[in-house]
């Protein structure tokens, strides 16, 4: 193993004397994802996640243990180390005596937030959401002249992020259809996902001190995924000329594990090249060592289950598959970029990529673009259909490391269901 990264704990031979580990679709020894937990009562605290299992890491680390800053915050060569040293206890069983006692069953706690967030942005980098949604709104100009310059985000709200699990209520709004005279209040009827990875940032920069793209890399502390729910009646109502507002900002949904840039080493890959004609991104945005691996492999699913579906015994239907590579920009170029005009960044902030979709109808990261902007349903197997979301249905997002020759990691789940409007 000569790659940069790359060292013992992602060994795919290496195991976990914890047997759930071994074989785990989310969380084998090659993981180790940081997150917030609470056994019982108890005060939340940084947990690993090990198979089906949560070690306490504060109890086998020197780390302050009451909150995630303690790991977005160190520098890298120490959390490659805190790394070694989590994946040997877990590996090696003759530290399983003293270790074992401070595993908790995942099932018996309670996931958080894993940080305080102060601040999200979300992106639009996923090329092809981005082309689909222009061509429903613009059909003679799917994507703007700016596009392909400069990567395109908003401010979001941070205030509304919750952890996997907790539902989310149907929002009211204001919307006018297309021949109405003036808009109405009221529930949104064209609610829908949109299936993104997340970026928690790690170490900060000062305000009026950009991040080079060359160290952008530096402040990750991890990924998650992102469910960016969004209320499209509200939003073609609202959009311009500011961009998204109250069709974004009732909920997010995030995965609670942050899966580390450490984990993510294997799977790296080179940003795919620009297609022929495309324009060569301005200097602060291009570094040689980031178009050499600064994507990654990771498989992006967005399943959908319904009450009926449920009840019925019926698993979540697959509706989008999709892939990392398919965003037109790194994320260290959207570190760069935010930060280019002085913007300070701190630990906790959180990015979206936007809506990651592949090319064709089976790979929609979204309903608007799956069902054509609500004009071709989907077909679900008890026979119900979907264009938007209907009160009951669970929305479920999943991602899947993968490359030859490495043991395949995953995000763990996100996923929330739709209650009706209050
Ligand atoms: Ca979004």
């Amino acid at each position: 193993m000569t790659r940069p990264g790359i060292n013992e704990t992602h060994d795919p031979m290496r195991t976990s004397w914890i047997e759930s580990a071994n074989g785990h679709r989310d969380f084998p020894i090659q993981n180790l994802p940081f997150g917030m937990f609470s056994p019982g009562t108890n005060e939340p605290r940084i947990g690993v996640a090990i198979g089906d299992m949560i070690l306490d890491l504060g109890a086998v680390a020197a780390v302050d243990a009451k909150g995630m800053n303690a790991i977005a915050s160190l520098e890298p060569a120490d959390r490659v180390s805190l790394r070694r040293h989590i994946s040997t206890l877990l590996s090696d069983p003759t530290h399983r005596p003293a270790v074992a006692q401070h595993l908790h069953r995942a099932e018996e706690t309670t996931l958080h937030l894993p940080f305080v967030v102060g601040d999200y942005t979300d992106f639009y980098a996923g090329i092809h959401h981005a082309r689909n949604v222009g061509a429903l709104f613009r059909p003679d100009q799917p994507l703007m002249p700016n596009y392909k310059h400069v990567p395109i985000g908003y401010h979001g709200r941070a205030s509304s992020i919750r952890p996997s699990g907790v539902p989310v209520v149907r929002p009211h709004g204001q919307s006018k259809g297309l021949d109405a005279d003036g808009p109405i209040f009221g529930p949104s009827r064209r609610l829908d996902y949109e299936l993104e990875l997340g970026i928690w940032i790690g170490k900060g920069n000062p305000q009026g001190a950009p991040i080079p793209i060359a160290e952008a890399a530096d402040h990750i502390a991890g990924f998650c995924l992102l469910n960016d729910w969004s209320a499209r009646d509200f939003q073609a109502w609202e959009y311009q000329p500011l961009g998204p507002f109250l069709a974004k900002s009732f909920h997010s949904t995030v995965s609670p594990w942050v899966i580390t840039p450490e984990a993510l080493a294997p799977f790296r890959l080179a940003q795919p090249p620009r297609p022929e004609g495309d324009p060569v991104p301005l200097a602060y945005l291009l570094d040689a060592d980031d178009q050499r691996d600064g994507a990654y492999a990771i498989k992006l699913k967005v399943a959908l289950q319904t009450a009926m579906m449920k009840a019925a015994g019926h698993a979540p239907q697959i509706v989008g598959r999709s892939a990392a590579h398919h965003l037109y920009w790194t994320i260290s170029q959207l570190i760069a970029h935010h930060s280019s005009n002085g913007c300070n960044l701190r630990a906790g902030d959180l990015l979206g990529t936007g809506t990651i979709s592949g090319p064709g109808r089976d790979h929609c990261g979204s309903l608007l673009e799956a069902t054509l902007g609500g004009s071709t349903p989907l077909f679900l197997p008890t026979g119900e259909t979907r264009t938007f979301l209907e009160d009951g249905d669970m929305v479920v997002l999943s991602a899947t490391a993968q490359a030859d020759g490495c043991v395949p990691i995953g995000f763990g789940p996100c996923r929330a269901e739709i209650r009706p409007a209050s």
